[in-house]
């Protein structure tokens, strides 16, 4: 089976890993802020703080922003349900803001139209949470604009999109939101097996990221109500979690880091060869803006069904039993269980839906050969005039 994405770990990777296992430290040592400046400096961000996964980070990035019971938090419903559960976490109601037909991110129209009435009826929302899907950055100076105007703070889940750029600065700038996430997933661009960050230029969200991560526990004594006790001495001023990343991780993620933009390279060879390869098959190929340079961490075909004669179930299913990896990234979240509890069903967000019906997911990492490319090509063409 070709998979649709998978890890690639070097002896580098493996060195780095093992010094910290020989070393003082498995956690809460000298590499996790390594990582952190490393990130924080390639992004441009003024700071990183690592977490056990993205969707820590997105937890960490609500409640620093102060999201809670009574508070909106809108997402797009193409993404991982990570996105929208962070609002949950935090008690606050989750809706969705319906995708542009094009880049299958969220369509900033959608977000104006929907603010517009959120507003008349007194239900704007705190949040507003862009998913950068398949590593392609949404519209964020338009997204970036409309927060300005109707007072939301932007959370970006950047977690496919590191290595990725927007008007020419990396994703994870922060330029146009107050926070940025990364996922270290084995399938996302690096690795730090799980793991997760979230970038700010916020010295205050930072701040609070922080004490949420750990406990909500300072060994500062500029946070706390009065002079240490002594040596030993800390505070719990918050409610936090243990969201910590080990420095085992950390090392493995760093390792992974100095291949970022030699990663995204490959993926971008690949992509075109797809582009070039799919021309003359019954199928639509991503469409980039030209605003944007995506990590491509997935590469997401649509099919034209009206000149497939299989369904999409039907293709899908053709393509695994012949030994390709096919995915489907994302089911529309609005229409999960959980969801649907809410009062969301099937209809509310058509585009988003459209795309679920056609889309498929194909292999897609930086240790893909040509070969293989080829051959995912050839069983699609079969699959799709079969
Ligand atoms: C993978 C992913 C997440 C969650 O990442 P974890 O590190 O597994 O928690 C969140 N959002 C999106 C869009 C993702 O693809």
């Amino acid at each position: 089976m070709i998979p649709y994405g998978r890890q690639d770990v070097t002896e580098a990777d493996i060195a780095a890993v093992v010094e910290v296992l020989r070393s003082d430290f498995l956690t809460q040592g000298p590499v996790v802020p390594r990582f952190e400046r490393a990130l924080a400096d390639y992004c441009g961000a003024r700071h990183a703080l690592a977490v056990n996964s993205a969707t820590s980070a997105l937890h960490i990035a609500c409640m620093a922003l102060g999201l809670g019971p009574g508070d909106w938090l809108w997402t797009s419903p193409i993404t991982f349900v990570a996105s929208a559960n962070c609002g949950r976490y935090c008690g606050a109601s989750v809706d969705f803001v319906d995708i542009d037909a094009r880049t299958y991110t969220m369509c900033p129209r959608a977000l104006e139209q929907k603010l517009v009435e959120a507003e008349r009826e007194g239900r704007l929302p705190k949040v507003v949470v862009p998913v950068h899907l398949c590593g392609q950055s949404c519209d964020m100076r338009a997204i970036h604009a409309l927060g300005q105007k109707f007072g939301f703070r932007i959370i970006e889940d950047a977690s496919h999109a590191v290595g990725g750029k927007y008007l020419g600065e990396p994703v994870g700038s922060c330029r146009f939101s107050d926070v940025a996430v990364f996922s270290f997933h084995p399938v996302k661009i690096i690795t730090s097996a799980e793991g997760g960050m979230a970038l700010t230029n916020d010295d205050e969200l930072a701040r609070r990221m922080d004490l949420h991560r750990s406990h909500g526990i300072t060994r500062d004594p500029s946070l706390m109500t009065h002079k240490p006790d002594g040596g030993w001495y800390y505070q719990q001023v918050a409610l936090g979690f243990n969201y910590r990343l080990t420095e085992i991780q950390a090392a493995l993620g760093l390792s992974q880091a100095q291949r970022i933009d030699e990663y995204v390279a490959r993926r971008h060879q690949l992509a075109h060869r797809y582009d070039q390869l799919l021309a003359s098959l019954p199928v639509t190929t991503p469409w980039q803006h030209l605003d944007a340079y995506s990590g491509l961490h997935l590469y997401v075909i649509r099919l034209q069904l009206k000149a497939i004669r299989g369904s999409h179930k039907q293709v899908f299913d053709a393509l695994r039993a012949d030994g390709i990896g096919v995915n489907l990234h994302y089911i529309p979240v609005h229409t999960q269980p959980y969801y649907r509890a809410f009062g969301f069903s099937e209809g509310d967000f058509p585009e988003s839906e459209q795309y679920y019906a056609e889309a498929l997911s194909l292999p897609m990492y930086p240790t893909m050969t040509d070969a293989q490319l080829e051959r995912v090509v050839e069983r699609i063409s079969k699959a799709v005039s079969s």
